[in-house]
């Protein structure tokens, strides 16, 4: 099924993220977690794709397992490291493999990049995908803007861009304030994005987590927030439940406001997306 179609349905459309292992022996506990999540019916689950495009075979092998076990997968696919005959070779894959679903990424530029890129922005991406085949391509957005652009209005111009190249919908990057969300919608439709735009919320639930969102330059802490990570930096399970039950209220905030679509960065794993899922299983 093609993931604009679920947007548009009905009901709240509530999805997970899922990662592909970096080496080969783990991917069997990888795969374990991924199968868990899946049982739990996401309208759909997404899979990254490695930063070098090293597991890439992964994200192909786990998008079709998804398939399999009845769930619509949404592979990613990065400009980093892409070649056209690679980009040629992993659509031909996942169209082999029958998923309908691209994910069009730039990726982030590793600081000791020799060569270009040959796809330079993710608009560039999408065009390639939408010239090879039926595929219904979304994209990343940034809701507190892309940390490289010198301007909020620049991002949302080149947004623009890669809606018009044939980006169907757009998936935010994680945010823990959603008057900043809703800022950003407003000024998404106002410069003339009228795709779909699915929030991503992220449960955090570890201190390693809590790192990397600050490592994330740019993401808002509102103080409710931090005052969670600050009591209860030191005790994990008051920590992931602390950090699930912020992330439910955010959701249940979103869906009142008339959001559709919220896709929930579930890190692989099963115990926070069943806690998420049925904490909202009467809004879903
Ligand atoms: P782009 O849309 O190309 O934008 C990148 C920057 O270039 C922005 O500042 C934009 O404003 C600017 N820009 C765009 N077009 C132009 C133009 N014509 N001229 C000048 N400037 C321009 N990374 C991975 O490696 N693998 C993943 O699986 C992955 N999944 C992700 C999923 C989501 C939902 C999100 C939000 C991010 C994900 N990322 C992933 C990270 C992403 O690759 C990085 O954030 C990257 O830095 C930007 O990617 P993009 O696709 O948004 O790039």
């Amino acid at each position: 099924m093609k993931i604009i179609d679920i947007l548009h349905g009905e009901r709240p459309s509530l999805s997970f993220e899922v990662f592909p292992p970096k080496t080969s022996d783990r991917f069997d506990s990888v795969k374990e977690a991924i199968e868990q999540i899946a049982g739990l019916s996401p309208s759909f689950m997404s899979v990254t794709y490695g930063a070098g495009g090293g597991t890439s075979a992964y994200t192909t092998e786990i998008a079709k397992r998804l398939k399999g076990l009845g769930v619509t997968p949404l592979a990613h696919l990065s400009c980093v490291s892409s070649t056209r005959e690679r980009v040629e070779n992993e659509l031909a894959a996942l169209r082999e493999a029958g998923v309908e679903n691209v994910l069009a990424l730039r990726g982030d530029i590793p600081a000791d990049m020799e060569s270009p890129l040959v796809y330079r922005y993710a608009s560039e991406l999408v065009a390639e995908i939408r010239g090879r085949g039926d595929f219904c391509i979304g994209g990343a957005c940034y809701p507190e803007g892309h940390p490289e652009s010198a301007t909020w209005m620049d991002d949302v111009r080149h947004l623009k861009e890669k809606v018009d190249e044939g980006c169907e919908f757009l998936t935010t990057q994680m945010f823990f304030d959603n008057d900043i969300f809703y800022n950003f919608l407003y000024r998404a439709r106002e410069a003339g994005i009228d795709v779909p735009i699915v929030a991503g919320i992220m449960p955090v639930t570890n201190a390693k987590q809590i790192r990397r969102i600050c490592a994330i330059s740019g993401t808002a802490l509102p103080q409710r927030f931090r005052r969670i990570i600050d009591k209860y930096r030191d005790d994990p399970a008051a920590l992931a439940q602390a950090g699930i039950a912020f992330a439910t209220e955010q959701i249940v905030d979103l869906f009142a406001n008339g959001v559709k679509g919220v896709h929930v960065y579930s890190m692989n794993k099963p115990e926070v997306a069943a806690k998420i899922k049925d904490n909202l299983s009467a809004l879903l």
